[in-house]
């Protein structure tokens, strides 16, 4: 009996400086599902770090999921211990872009893209935070109870962090209780249509409602978000449109006057957010322009005469021209539809001058029956382009022809994109912010074919497939979780989701 003893002490004592390295070593790493990376205080190592005050070469440090300090290249070697920092070289470390334009269509339908995949394809493209559309999910996003089936939804599954946006329609837009109780919930602004949404439950709203909307969201100061096309009689015959299968066929059914009508009505509603205005506070925000003709040329005059408006495009604008569109390929279908080569041309001279503001996604999935690739019907199809994880590579491959810098496209996704939203701490490498980071190489060069790992629900129905991109993203840092590394994502999905107070 007392040899067994003898025997079982050293074994027992091993066990239990086992047991104390165990709960010593976990109370210094973070909980292991939600990263990829074991500690919680960290620094993150590069020669090209993006901060607003330029490129530096150096060292961010992290704990608890915050930026607390920026070094640089001489200060952070003495500093970080061995194997408390990941020295990622050459690879840019940007602030995590802030996708302020996306449909994730859950609750209601999930099959089309859902949290899960859809914030799993955020992260394998370096998106940190994105803002979920109020319409393609069953029921729309526009009162208390709406969006609170959308945070329960939500709940357990997001890979990012994730707002979300409500929907201002007829219901709500004369009702400022409604509305008041909408935004008290925690939406962080409005978001509304000129023409039909494509949702039933989502009807499109008038100026008046647009108005009503505006003069709510003045005393919240978030703001309201127009989908600016305006239906105008078309002198096309029916007989110039029946050959659905021709893409001119579809660009002409929303040619660039439906943007101009809006954009017209839009900078005349913004005349009383100009400072002493009744609606002082009210912010307008036009999402995805196509038109860089005369619907340009109002936004920048009104900018000028000091109303408070602000214009976004997306990448599939930049990258794509009509007249590469081949015959029956509906998943260029998208409206405000992709306009001819000269357009694209405009769009990237106003972007890189400043007169378009930021950059969005507006990843608009669905399932693929319903993007009629067999028939390629482009008036039947679906619309929206699918393009979440693609959004940075897109960017910068093409950005590349038009001298693209990373602070101007850390400005463009990240820092402008997180005013809009009202996120304070988001969007810049700055000490107190939050430590949400995309790194990424540059240089490296990515083929978008059957092998490349796509975490969208339906990859077969982005327009990006079979295209040869550079720009390949190898971490994302979601408040200091490594999330997504090498192609593979975090066990645990805990993103959080954002509620404006
Ligand atoms: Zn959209």
């Amino acid at each position: 009996m007392e040899l067994v003893q003898w025997r079982l002490l050293p074994l027992l004592t091993l066990l239990l400086s086992a047991a104390f390295f165990y709960v010593r070593r976990s109370s210094e790493t973070s909980h292991s599902d939600c990263s990829l990376h074991s500690y919680t205080h960290y620094w993150i190592a590069s020669k090209r770090i993006v901060t607003p005050d330029g490129l530096i070469s150096g060292a961010v440090e992290i704990n608890q999921g915050t930026i607390t300090s920026i070094l640089k290249e001489a200060d952070w070697r003495a500093r970080a211990t061995r194997d408390q920092f990941i020295d990622y070289g050459d690879a840019v470390v940007m602030p995590g872009l802030i996708d302020v334009h996306a449909h994730l269509d859950e609750p209601g339908r999930t099959e089309w893209e859902g949290f899960s995949s859809g914030t799993k394809a955020a992260a394998a493209g370096g998106i940190t935070t994105l803002i979920d559309m109020p319409l393609n999910s069953e029921p729309s996003t526009v009162s208390r109870e709406t969006l609170k089936l959308k945070t329960d939804a939500a709940k357990g599954k997001i890979f990012v962090h994730v707002g979300f946006w409500g929907g201002l329609v007829p219901e709500n837009a004369l009702n400022s209780t409604a509305l008041e109780d909408l935004l008290d919930a925690g939406v962080l602004g409005l978001k509304s249509f000129m023409c039909p949404s494509g949702i039933d439950d989502f009807p499109m709203t008038n100026i008046t409602h647009i108005q009503g909307g505006l003069s709510v969201l003045a005393r919240y100061k978030r703001p309201l978000l127009v989908h600016a096309e305006l239906v105008q009689e078309s002198d096309e015959k029916e007989d110039a449109v029946s050959d659905a299968a021709s893409y001119s066929t579809y660009l002409r059914t929303r040619p660039a006057s439906w943007e101009q009508a809006a954009v017209r009505q839009l900078v005349s509603a913004t005349e009383e957010t100009r400072a002493g205005g009744s609606a002082e506070g009210a912010h307008l925000h036009i999402v995805h322009l196509s038109d860089a003709g005369s619907s340009l040329d109002l936004i920048k005059e009104a900018k000028s005469r000091g109303h408070s408006l602000t214009v976004e495009t997306c990448p599939h604008y930049l990258a794509f021209s009509a007249e590469e569109i081949p015959d029956g390929d509906t998943r260029f279908k998208c409206s405000p539809p992709i306009r001819d080569a000269a357009n694209r041309e405009k769009l990237w001279e106003a972007m890189m001058g400043g007169d378009i503001d930021l950059l969005s996604s507006d990843h608009s999935p669905s399932v693929p029956e319903l993007k009629r690739l067999d028939e390629g019907d482009f008036l039947k199809a679906w619309g929206g382009i699918s393009s979440l994880q693609f959004v940075l590579p897109v960017t910068w491959t093409h950005g590349r022809q038009y001298s693209l810098a990373f602070e101007k496209l850390a400005s463009l996704w990240s820092e402008k994109p997180a005013r809009l939203a009202g996120q304070k701490l988001k969007g810049a490498i700055v000490v107190g912010n939050h430590a949400d980071l995309a790194v990424w190489e540059p240089e490296a060069e990515l083929e978008l074919d059957a092998d490349h790992p796509v975490f969208h629900k339906h990859p077969s129905i982005s327009a990006y497939m079979g295209r040869r991109l550079s720009g390949k993203v190898v971490a994302t840092f979601v408040s200091g979780n490594l999330v997504f590394k090498q192609g593979f994502h975090a066990t645990a999905a805990c993103g959080a989701t954002i509620l404006a107070r």
